[in-house]
Protein backbone atom coordinates (compact mmCIF):
# COMPACT_ATOMS: atom_id res chain seq x y z
CA UNK A 1 0.00 0.00 0.00
CA UNK A 2 1.77 2.89 -1.13
CA UNK A 3 1.30 6.29 1.18
CA UNK A 4 0.06 8.96 -1.57
CA UNK A 5 -1.28 11.62 1.05
CA UNK A 6 -2.64 12.37 4.54
CA UNK A 7 -5.83 14.41 6.05
CA UNK A 8 -6.39 15.53 9.54
CA UNK A 9 -10.47 16.70 9.97
CA UNK A 10 -11.57 18.22 12.79
CA UNK A 11 -15.05 18.23 14.07
CA UNK A 12 -16.56 20.41 16.95
CA UNK A 13 -19.29 18.59 18.49
CA UNK A 14 -20.86 19.47 21.97
CA UNK A 15 -22.36 16.99 24.54
CA UNK A 16 -26.20 17.08 25.06
CA UNK A 17 -25.91 18.13 27.97
CA UNK A 18 -22.76 18.49 30.76
CA UNK A 19 -20.79 15.76 32.25
CA UNK A 20 -20.00 16.54 35.68
CA UNK A 21 -17.16 14.72 37.13
CA UNK A 22 -14.90 14.73 40.37
CA UNK A 23 -12.31 16.23 37.57
CA UNK A 24 -14.45 18.98 36.02
CA UNK A 25 -17.41 19.38 33.90
CA UNK A 26 -16.96 18.21 29.81
CA UNK A 27 -18.99 20.42 27.93
CA UNK A 28 -17.66 20.51 24.24
CA UNK A 29 -16.02 17.75 22.54
CA UNK A 30 -13.71 18.57 19.37
CA UNK A 31 -12.90 15.02 17.56
CA UNK A 32 -10.09 14.86 15.21
CA UNK A 33 -9.68 12.31 12.77
CA UNK A 34 -6.72 11.21 10.76
CA UNK A 35 -7.43 9.81 7.13
CA UNK A 36 -4.91 8.06 5.48
CA UNK A 37 -5.09 7.87 1.73
CA UNK A 38 -3.53 5.05 -0.36
CA UNK A 39 -2.85 3.60 -3.95
CA UNK A 40 -5.26 0.66 -2.26
CA UNK A 41 -7.71 2.91 -0.31
CA UNK A 42 -8.30 4.67 2.35
CA UNK A 43 -8.24 4.25 5.82
CA UNK A 44 -9.51 6.20 9.14
CA UNK A 45 -8.40 6.96 12.81
CA UNK A 46 -10.38 8.68 15.45
CA UNK A 47 -8.39 10.60 18.30
CA UNK A 48 -9.29 10.09 21.98
CA UNK A 49 -7.93 13.08 23.43
CA UNK A 50 -11.02 15.35 25.23
CA UNK A 51 -10.75 19.37 25.12
CA UNK A 52 -9.74 19.88 28.29
CA UNK A 53 -7.02 16.38 28.60
CA UNK A 54 -7.77 14.51 32.27
CA UNK A 55 -5.20 14.84 35.28
CA UNK A 56 -2.96 11.74 33.08
CA UNK A 57 -4.25 12.71 29.70
CA UNK A 58 -3.10 15.63 26.82
CA UNK A 59 -6.02 18.03 26.21
CA UNK A 60 -6.70 17.95 22.45
CA UNK A 61 -5.06 21.07 21.43
CA UNK A 62 -2.00 19.55 22.62
CA UNK A 63 -2.34 16.25 20.90
CA UNK A 64 -4.07 17.73 17.64
CA UNK A 65 -0.58 19.95 16.94
CA UNK A 66 1.45 16.51 17.64
CA UNK A 67 -0.83 14.60 14.99
CA UNK A 68 -0.24 17.43 12.54
CA UNK A 69 3.43 17.41 13.52
CA UNK A 70 4.89 14.56 14.95
CA UNK A 71 2.06 11.80 13.91
CA UNK A 72 2.05 13.23 10.48
CA UNK A 73 6.18 13.41 9.74
CA UNK A 74 6.97 9.95 11.57
CA UNK A 75 4.40 7.93 9.53
CA UNK A 76 6.02 9.93 6.13
CA UNK A 77 9.14 8.88 7.35
CA UNK A 78 8.65 5.48 7.85
CA UNK A 79 6.70 4.97 4.90
CA UNK A 80 9.67 6.81 2.73
CA UNK A 81 11.96 3.97 4.38
CA UNK A 82 9.86 1.44 3.05
CA UNK A 83 10.21 2.97 -0.84
CA UNK A 84 6.69 4.88 0.14
CA UNK A 85 4.87 1.77 1.35
CA UNK A 86 2.66 2.07 4.48
CA UNK A 87 4.40 0.49 7.52
CA UNK A 88 2.19 -2.44 9.34
CA UNK A 89 0.01 -1.31 11.99
CA UNK A 90 2.04 -3.62 14.34
CA UNK A 91 5.01 -1.21 13.21
CA UNK A 92 3.05 1.91 14.34
CA UNK A 93 3.28 1.91 18.14
CA UNK A 94 7.02 1.65 18.37
CA UNK A 95 7.44 5.30 15.46
CA UNK A 96 6.23 7.00 19.00
CA UNK A 97 6.49 5.29 22.28
CA UNK A 98 4.33 5.92 25.33
CA UNK A 99 3.58 8.66 27.34
CA UNK A 100 2.04 11.83 25.55
CA UNK A 101 2.72 10.43 22.47
CA UNK A 102 0.36 7.48 23.09
CA UNK A 103 -2.89 8.80 22.10
CA UNK A 104 -1.21 10.60 18.54
CA UNK A 105 0.00 6.83 18.09
CA UNK A 106 -3.39 5.37 18.72
CA UNK A 107 -4.48 7.72 16.23
CA UNK A 108 -2.43 6.62 13.53
CA UNK A 109 -2.89 3.63 14.27
CA UNK A 110 -5.95 2.90 13.96
CA UNK A 111 -5.84 4.76 10.32
CA UNK A 112 -3.48 2.05 9.39
CA UNK A 113 -5.08 -0.42 10.69
CA UNK A 114 -8.14 0.70 9.15
CA UNK A 115 -6.31 1.21 5.70
CA UNK A 116 -5.18 -2.44 5.95
CA UNK A 117 -8.62 -3.98 6.92
CA UNK A 118 -10.47 -2.45 4.18
CA UNK A 119 -7.35 -3.49 1.60
CA UNK A 120 -7.75 -6.99 2.83
CA UNK A 121 -11.45 -7.42 3.26
CA UNK A 122 -11.13 -8.25 7.08
CA UNK A 123 -12.92 -6.65 9.89
CA UNK A 124 -11.61 -6.00 12.81
CA UNK A 125 -12.71 -8.25 15.12
CA UNK A 126 -11.45 -10.95 13.04
CA UNK A 127 -7.91 -9.41 12.87
CA UNK A 128 -8.05 -8.84 16.85
CA UNK A 129 -8.54 -13.00 16.64
CA UNK A 130 -12.05 -12.26 18.76
CA UNK A 131 -14.33 -15.45 18.74
CA UNK A 132 -16.79 -15.20 15.81
CA UNK A 133 -19.60 -16.32 17.95
CA UNK A 134 -18.68 -13.60 20.95
CA UNK A 135 -18.53 -11.40 17.80
CA UNK A 136 -21.88 -12.29 16.76
CA UNK A 137 -23.72 -11.72 20.45
CA UNK A 138 -22.13 -8.57 20.58
CA UNK A 139 -20.34 -6.53 23.42
CA UNK A 140 -22.22 -5.86 26.51
CA UNK A 141 -22.75 -2.00 27.26
CA UNK A 142 -22.14 0.27 29.76
CA UNK A 143 -23.00 3.91 30.61
CA UNK A 144 -22.09 6.56 32.82
CA UNK A 145 -24.30 9.15 34.55
CA UNK A 146 -22.21 12.52 35.17
CA UNK A 147 -22.88 14.71 38.90
CA UNK A 148 -25.98 16.28 37.93
CA UNK A 149 -25.23 20.37 37.59
CA UNK A 150 -28.29 20.36 39.99
CA UNK A 151 -26.95 17.77 42.16
CA UNK A 152 -30.37 16.54 42.70
CA UNK A 153 -31.09 13.53 43.45
CA UNK A 154 -34.56 12.89 41.74
CA UNK A 155 -32.25 14.21 38.99
CA UNK A 156 -29.92 11.11 38.87
CA UNK A 157 -32.62 8.44 39.30
CA UNK A 158 -34.25 9.76 36.00
CA UNK A 159 -30.33 9.80 34.82
CA UNK A 160 -29.62 6.57 35.62
CA UNK A 161 -33.41 4.91 34.44
CA UNK A 162 -32.60 6.81 30.83
CA UNK A 163 -29.10 5.03 31.12
CA UNK A 164 -30.21 1.91 32.42
CA UNK A 165 -32.57 1.05 30.00
CA UNK A 166 -29.97 1.25 26.89
CA UNK A 167 -27.04 -0.73 29.11
CA UNK A 168 -26.18 -3.90 31.40
CA UNK A 169 -24.33 -1.77 33.41
CA UNK A 170 -24.26 1.48 34.88
CA UNK A 171 -21.07 3.96 35.77
CA UNK A 172 -21.72 6.66 38.75
CA UNK A 173 -19.54 9.26 38.71
CA UNK A 174 -18.58 10.40 42.45
CA UNK A 175 -16.68 12.86 44.45
CA UNK A 176 -16.61 13.52 48.46
CA UNK A 177 -19.43 14.44 49.43
CA UNK A 178 -21.38 13.13 46.53
CA UNK A 179 -21.09 9.99 47.19
CA UNK A 180 -22.72 7.65 50.24
CA UNK A 181 -26.29 9.35 49.72
CA UNK A 182 -26.74 9.31 45.88
CA UNK A 183 -25.27 5.21 46.17
CA UNK A 184 -27.77 4.31 48.42
CA UNK A 185 -30.79 6.38 46.44
CA UNK A 186 -30.10 4.71 43.11
CA UNK A 187 -29.30 1.55 44.63
CA UNK A 188 -32.78 1.22 46.47
CA UNK A 189 -34.67 2.32 43.25
CA UNK A 190 -32.28 -0.04 41.03
CA UNK A 191 -31.88 -3.01 43.47
CA UNK A 192 -30.78 -5.44 40.55
CA UNK A 193 -28.89 -2.99 38.39
CA UNK A 194 -24.95 -3.86 37.78
CA UNK A 195 -23.78 -0.78 39.14
CA UNK A 196 -20.17 0.85 39.66
CA UNK A 197 -18.75 4.07 40.92
CA UNK A 198 -15.97 6.55 39.66
CA UNK A 199 -14.66 9.14 41.97
CA UNK A 200 -11.63 10.08 39.32
CA UNK A 201 -8.85 10.60 42.35
CA UNK A 202 -10.64 12.99 44.05
CA UNK A 203 -10.32 11.13 47.74
CA UNK A 204 -7.35 11.67 49.74
CA UNK A 205 -6.07 9.47 52.80
CA UNK A 206 -3.24 10.47 55.54
CA UNK A 207 -4.44 13.68 57.64
CA UNK A 208 -7.78 14.21 58.09
CA UNK A 209 -8.22 11.20 55.04
CA UNK A 210 -9.41 8.74 57.64
CA UNK A 211 -12.42 10.82 56.87
CA UNK A 212 -12.07 9.63 53.08
CA UNK A 213 -11.41 6.07 53.87
CA UNK A 214 -14.57 5.84 55.97
CA UNK A 215 -16.38 7.31 53.22
CA UNK A 216 -15.78 4.86 50.60
CA UNK A 217 -15.75 2.31 53.27
CA UNK A 218 -19.81 3.21 53.71
CA UNK A 219 -20.29 1.90 49.94
CA UNK A 220 -19.07 -1.40 50.95
CA UNK A 221 -22.61 -3.30 51.06
CA UNK A 222 -23.99 -1.21 48.32
CA UNK A 223 -23.51 -4.69 45.74
CA UNK A 224 -21.05 -2.36 43.78
CA UNK A 225 -18.97 -4.07 41.22
CA UNK A 226 -15.88 -2.07 41.67
CA UNK A 227 -14.84 2.00 42.93
CA UNK A 228 -13.09 3.52 40.52
CA UNK A 229 -9.69 5.54 41.03
CA UNK A 230 -10.63 6.65 44.27
CA UNK A 231 -6.93 7.96 44.75
CA UNK A 232 -4.18 10.07 43.43
CA UNK A 233 -2.88 7.70 39.77
CA UNK A 234 0.60 7.58 41.20
CA UNK A 235 -0.01 6.38 44.91
CA UNK A 236 -0.46 2.83 44.10
CA UNK A 237 0.60 2.21 47.92
CA UNK A 238 -1.73 4.29 49.17
CA UNK A 239 -4.43 2.73 46.69
CA UNK A 240 -3.45 -1.12 47.76
CA UNK A 241 -4.13 0.15 51.55
CA UNK A 242 -7.42 1.61 50.27
CA UNK A 243 -8.10 -1.93 47.98
CA UNK A 244 -6.84 -4.08 51.11
CA UNK A 245 -9.64 -2.25 53.17
CA UNK A 246 -12.17 -2.51 51.26
CA UNK A 247 -14.42 -5.12 50.38
CA UNK A 248 -15.72 -3.25 47.22
CA UNK A 249 -13.04 -4.06 44.42
CA UNK A 250 -10.96 -1.19 43.85
CA UNK A 251 -10.41 -0.38 39.68
CA UNK A 252 -7.66 1.47 38.41
CA UNK A 253 -8.23 3.66 35.52
CA UNK A 254 -5.80 6.99 35.36
CA UNK A 255 -2.87 4.70 36.88
CA UNK A 256 -3.15 2.59 33.88
CA UNK A 257 -1.19 4.72 31.40
CA UNK A 258 1.13 1.91 30.20
CA UNK A 259 2.19 -1.77 30.43
CA UNK A 260 4.89 -1.32 32.52
CA UNK A 261 2.19 1.25 34.99
CA UNK A 262 -0.08 -1.94 34.80
CA UNK A 263 2.20 -4.27 36.07
CA UNK A 264 3.53 -1.82 38.43
CA UNK A 265 -0.27 -1.78 40.04
CA UNK A 266 -0.72 -5.52 40.25
CA UNK A 267 2.35 -6.01 42.22
CA UNK A 268 1.75 -3.68 44.67
CA UNK A 269 -1.85 -5.49 44.55
CA UNK A 270 -3.22 -1.66 44.07
CA UNK A 271 -5.49 -2.91 41.27
CA UNK A 272 -8.81 -5.64 41.38
CA UNK A 273 -10.39 -4.22 38.35
CA UNK A 274 -8.70 -2.90 35.38
CA UNK A 275 -10.20 0.01 33.07
CA UNK A 276 -8.41 0.00 30.02
CA UNK A 277 -8.03 2.96 27.79
CA UNK A 278 -6.85 1.78 24.14
CA UNK A 279 -5.26 5.57 23.47
CA UNK A 280 -3.02 5.10 26.86
CA UNK A 281 -1.82 1.80 25.50
CA UNK A 282 -0.99 3.47 22.41
CA UNK A 283 -4.22 2.05 20.07
CA UNK A 284 -6.12 -1.24 20.08
CA UNK A 285 -3.24 -2.95 19.54
CA UNK A 286 -1.57 -2.16 22.65
CA UNK A 287 -4.98 -2.66 25.09
CA UNK A 288 -5.21 -6.15 23.28
CA UNK A 289 -2.12 -6.80 25.00
CA UNK A 290 -3.02 -5.06 28.04
CA UNK A 291 -6.41 -7.18 28.25
CA UNK A 292 -3.62 -10.42 27.97
CA UNK A 293 -2.03 -9.55 31.01
CA UNK A 294 -5.17 -8.75 32.80
CA UNK A 295 -5.98 -12.37 32.16
CA UNK A 296 -3.04 -14.07 32.88
CA UNK A 297 -3.03 -11.97 36.64
CA UNK A 298 -6.48 -12.87 37.34
CA UNK A 299 -7.47 -9.27 36.80
CA UNK A 300 -11.27 -8.47 35.40
CA UNK A 301 -11.08 -5.34 32.88
CA UNK A 302 -13.08 -3.55 30.44
CA UNK A 303 -12.59 -1.33 27.92
CA UNK A 304 -12.53 2.42 28.99
CA UNK A 305 -13.71 5.42 26.62
CA UNK A 306 -13.42 9.32 26.84
CA UNK A 307 -16.92 10.05 25.05
CA UNK A 308 -15.86 8.95 21.83
CA UNK A 309 -18.05 9.36 18.54
CA UNK A 310 -19.47 5.82 16.82
CA UNK A 311 -16.47 4.98 14.67
CA UNK A 312 -13.70 4.55 17.79
CA UNK A 313 -16.50 3.12 20.01
CA UNK A 314 -16.95 0.30 17.01
CA UNK A 315 -13.38 -0.20 17.45
CA UNK A 316 -13.70 -0.95 21.13
CA UNK A 317 -16.28 -2.94 20.08
CA UNK A 318 -14.71 -5.55 18.32
CA UNK A 319 -12.10 -4.96 21.28
CA UNK A 320 -14.75 -5.65 24.00
CA UNK A 321 -15.10 -9.32 22.60
CA UNK A 322 -11.34 -10.38 24.05
CA UNK A 323 -11.69 -12.66 26.18
CA UNK A 324 -9.61 -10.53 29.00
CA UNK A 325 -12.40 -7.93 28.94
CA UNK A 326 -14.50 -9.97 31.42
CA UNK A 327 -16.64 -6.65 32.13
CA UNK A 328 -19.56 -4.52 30.19
CA UNK A 329 -17.21 -1.82 28.58
CA UNK A 330 -18.04 2.49 28.08
CA UNK A 331 -19.74 1.52 25.13
CA UNK A 332 -22.98 3.47 25.42
CA UNK A 333 -24.71 4.81 22.22
CA UNK A 334 -22.63 8.34 21.51
CA UNK A 335 -25.85 9.94 20.57
CA UNK A 336 -27.23 9.30 24.45
CA UNK A 337 -24.28 12.09 24.72
CA UNK A 338 -22.95 13.91 21.83
CA UNK A 339 -25.25 16.31 19.80
CA UNK A 340 -23.91 14.24 15.93
CA UNK A 341 -22.19 11.40 15.77
CA UNK A 342 -20.38 10.70 12.26
CA UNK A 343 -21.06 7.14 11.85
CA UNK A 344 -24.07 4.85 12.73
CA UNK A 345 -23.91 2.80 15.92
CA UNK A 346 -26.55 0.19 16.14
CA UNK A 347 -26.81 -0.31 19.98
CA UNK A 348 -29.56 -3.36 20.67
CA UNK A 349 -31.12 -4.16 24.36
CA UNK A 350 -27.93 -3.23 25.45
CA UNK A 351 -24.94 -4.83 23.13
CA UNK A 352 -23.15 -3.46 20.42
CA UNK A 353 -21.96 -5.85 17.55
CA UNK A 354 -18.99 -4.96 16.37
CA UNK A 355 -18.62 -3.64 12.64
CA UNK A 356 -18.57 -6.79 10.40
CA UNK A 357 -17.45 -5.79 7.28
CA UNK A 358 -13.92 -4.69 6.00
CA UNK A 359 -12.40 -2.22 8.06
CA UNK A 360 -12.76 -0.96 11.56
CA UNK A 361 -15.64 0.53 11.04
CA UNK A 362 -18.12 2.40 8.56
CA UNK A 363 -16.35 5.61 6.49
CA UNK A 364 -17.47 8.67 9.02
CA UNK A 365 -19.10 11.61 7.60
CA UNK A 366 -16.69 14.60 8.12
CA UNK A 367 -16.68 17.37 5.47
CA UNK A 368 -13.66 18.38 4.49
CA UNK A 369 -10.17 18.24 6.00
CA UNK A 370 -8.22 20.92 8.27
CA UNK A 371 -5.16 20.14 6.99
CA UNK A 372 -3.40 18.01 4.22
CA UNK A 373 -0.03 16.51 3.51
CA UNK A 374 0.30 15.12 -0.41
MG1 LIG B 1 -12.56 6.66 35.19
Amino acid sequence: MKLEAVELYRLDLAFRRPVGTAAGTHRRRPVAFLRILTDTGDGWGECAAMEGGTSVDPAFEAVWKAIATTGVDRLRAAADARGGELPPAAQVGPLFGGGDHAPVAATVEMAVLDAELRARGEPLWRRLGVDPSVAAAGAAVGSLVGIPADRGLDTLVGAVSAAAARSVRVRLKIEPGWDVEPVRVVRRAFPALSLQVDANASYRLGSGGLDDASRLAALDGAGLTCIEQPLSPADLTALADVAALLETPVCLDESLTSLRRMRDAFRYGACEVACIKPARFGGVLGARRAQQECAEAGVPAFVGGFFETGFARLAHAALAGLPGFTLPGDLSDPAGYLVADPVEYPVRAGRIAPYDAPGVAPVPELGSPVLRWA
